[in-house]
């Protein structure tokens, strides 16, 4: 396929459809090829889940049938027909044999991959012409722009600066019913009674290819993470459409008040699941966008719920991949709060008796998904507790979300959820005791600890290590105008309750370590 080829696109695994089109568009196919390959790197540099794969593989697999259809020109690489380990190396020995004369890409989302490409070029003595990501709302260098002019640059702060930017739920320059954001309606928990009859989200079931791609997974990764069994995401355009169309005619409307709930064994609740399909790019956020707008404007969808869906698309998915060019590569070197304790073990298995991780975590290597406050206030909020490395935290989530992508994963890691990078992202560390995670769901309900308990034999691990937290970290945060509050309350603690709290966080933190 590659033989007198002249001029080569690289497409990757996660700029299938919308992302590629236009450069796809523009190629000649007498004389152009797009190059495409699977690579045992991507699934290994950091453990994988097996999920997470497969969604790689079949939506690249589904997606080079698409392109053979409209008759462009691929050369596809399968993972079973090579034995190169990264990117950089097939392109490397394709670029020697077959020397076309340009070669083109738009740019990784994970700086590692772009720059084993960069270095297959260069050594192929070609000039590697890299493209923007059309499917963002706002390039690197707008982002550069704003961040460069703010001493703290604040996700709130973006978010408005593109609702006007865009005009999504803006009218006459203000934004629509008088707010610019209704968290105040969307932080609800389900109370007694829990979420109710919840309506399933679409299941895919595999295809021919997918069914393929499940068993070369199992085949080649058998001691990866996670299990096939109940594997359904959406792996081309058309799926990806379905899902969207169901999420806001069926759950959309009650996304808002519930979006930070939890419920025992119901790991989708309200949420949209379409974050895979958007990072792969089988779908484009704008058609995202306005289809949620279209369902408040003309199907009677709650604002509330419109506004803050749209907020996690405009606003936290655009600002989280701003901080990521920005800030890469020294960004994933960050400690602030100089975490040293090993991820625990359990992590890969949901083996502990902490309920509500076990659930999250067993939901997770199950199905490749959690939802965002499963994923900061359960898994999240452990690892920033008891202080684990946050590398290997950010090793953890690259590995189990079947969305995960670096420019996505790691500033929601390293940022958000671990404040490693000192309050760059967040103004102060997400931090909250057992009692939160009572108050977000029925989790304690069916635990052995007790939330309100910091000492004692049923003490809440969240609960002793929040105080420990708090204590340790006193130095820092007590006079910090934003943290001052929270950390008053440590002041009511008396010395022994306080020794003994630490005595208790040491033993957790050790028994983590084995
Ligand atoms: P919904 O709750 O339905 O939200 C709608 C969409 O908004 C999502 O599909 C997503 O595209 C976007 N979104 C919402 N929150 C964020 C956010 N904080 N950052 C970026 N986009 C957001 N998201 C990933 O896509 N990949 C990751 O690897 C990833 N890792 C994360 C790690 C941690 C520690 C945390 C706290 C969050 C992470 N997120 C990640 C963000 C968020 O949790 C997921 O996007 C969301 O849970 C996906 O589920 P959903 O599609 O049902 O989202
Ligand atoms: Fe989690 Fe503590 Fe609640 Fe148990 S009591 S479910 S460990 S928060």
């Amino acid at each position: 396929m590659l033989a007198g080829r002249r001029n080569l696109l690289v497409i990757l695994g996660d700029q299938l459809g919308h992302c590629a089109g236009k450069r796809i568009d523009r190629l000649d196919p007498e004389t152009d090829c797009v190059w495409m390959a699977e690579v045992r790197e991507e699934s290994s540099h950091v453990w994988s889940h097996k999920s997470r794969i497969a969604l790689f593989l079949s939506a690249m697999r589904h997606f080079r049938l698409a392109l053979d259809s409209a008759g462009i020109p691929v050369c596809y690489h399968s993972l079973e027909m090579h034995s190169y380990t990264s990117i950089g190396s097939i392109l490397e020995a394709d670029l020697k044999r077959y020397c076309p004369h340009t070669v083109s890409m738009i740019r990784a989302g994970d700086l590692r991959v772009q720059q084993g490409i960069e270095q297959a070029v260069a050594k192929a003595g070609l000039v590697l012409e890299v493209h923007e990501d059309p499917t963002f709302l706002v390039d690197t260098e707008s982002f550069s722009d704003w961040i460069s002019q703010r001493k703290q640059p604040r996700m709130e702060h973006f978010y408005r600066w593109m609702r006007k930017r865009t005009g999504y739920l803006m009218q006459d320059g203000e934004p629509v019913g008088g707010q610019w954001n209704f968290d105040r309606s969307n932080r609800n928990s389900f109370g007694h009674e829990g979420p109710g009859l919840l309506p399933a989200p679409p299941s895919f079931q595999p295809d021919q290819i997918t069914r393929e791609v499940i068993d070369l997974v199992e085949k080649e990764f058998p001691d990866h993470p996670g299990s096939l069994a109940s594997f359904d995401w959406p792996v081309t355009p058309e799926d990806a459409q379905i899902a969207l169309e169901d999420f806001i005619q069926y759950r959309l409307p009650a996304f808002g008040p519930f979006q930070d709930a939890m419920w025992t064994d119901e790991p989708f609740l309200n949420h949209s699941l379409l974050s895979p399909a958007l990072n792969l790019k089988l779908l484009d956020p704008r058609d995202v966008l306005d289809a949620a707008v279209n369902a408040w404007r003309s199907r009677g969808a709650p604002l509330e719920s419109v506004e803050g869906f749209v907020r996690q698309i405009l606003g936290w998915r655009e600002y989280i991949r701003g901080i990521y060019f920005t800030q890469t590569p020294g960004y994933i070197r960050q400690n602030a709060l100089g975490a040293q304790q090993p991820l625990p073990d359990f992590f890969w298995t949901g083996d502990t008796d902490m309920y509500c991780l076990r659930q999250v975590i067993q939901q997770t290597l199950e199905t490749g998904y959690a939802h965002h406050i499963q994923r900061l206030m359960i898994t999240g909020l452990f690892c920033l507790l008891l202080g684990v490395r946050p590398r290997a935290v950010h090793a953890w989530y690259l590995a189990v979300y079947v969305d995960a992508v670096e420019w996505v994963e790691l500033p929601n890691t390293l940022g958000m959820s671990q404040y490693a990078d000192g309050g760059l992202l967040a103004s102060k560390p997400y931090v909250a005791s057992g009692r939160y995670i009572n108050r977000m769901s029925n989790y304690c309900k069916q635990c052995r600890y007790e939330p309100s308990q910091a000492t004692g034999e049923n003490a809440c691990p969240y609960t002793t290590l929040y105080w420990d937290f708090l204590d340790r970290h006193r130095e820092r945060f007590a006079r910090h105008p934003r943290t001052a509050l929270q950390w008053k309350h440590l002041e009511k603690i008396d010395a022994d309750t306080l020794r003994s709290i630490r005595a208790k966080a040491s033993m957790i933190r050790k028994s983590c370590a084995v």
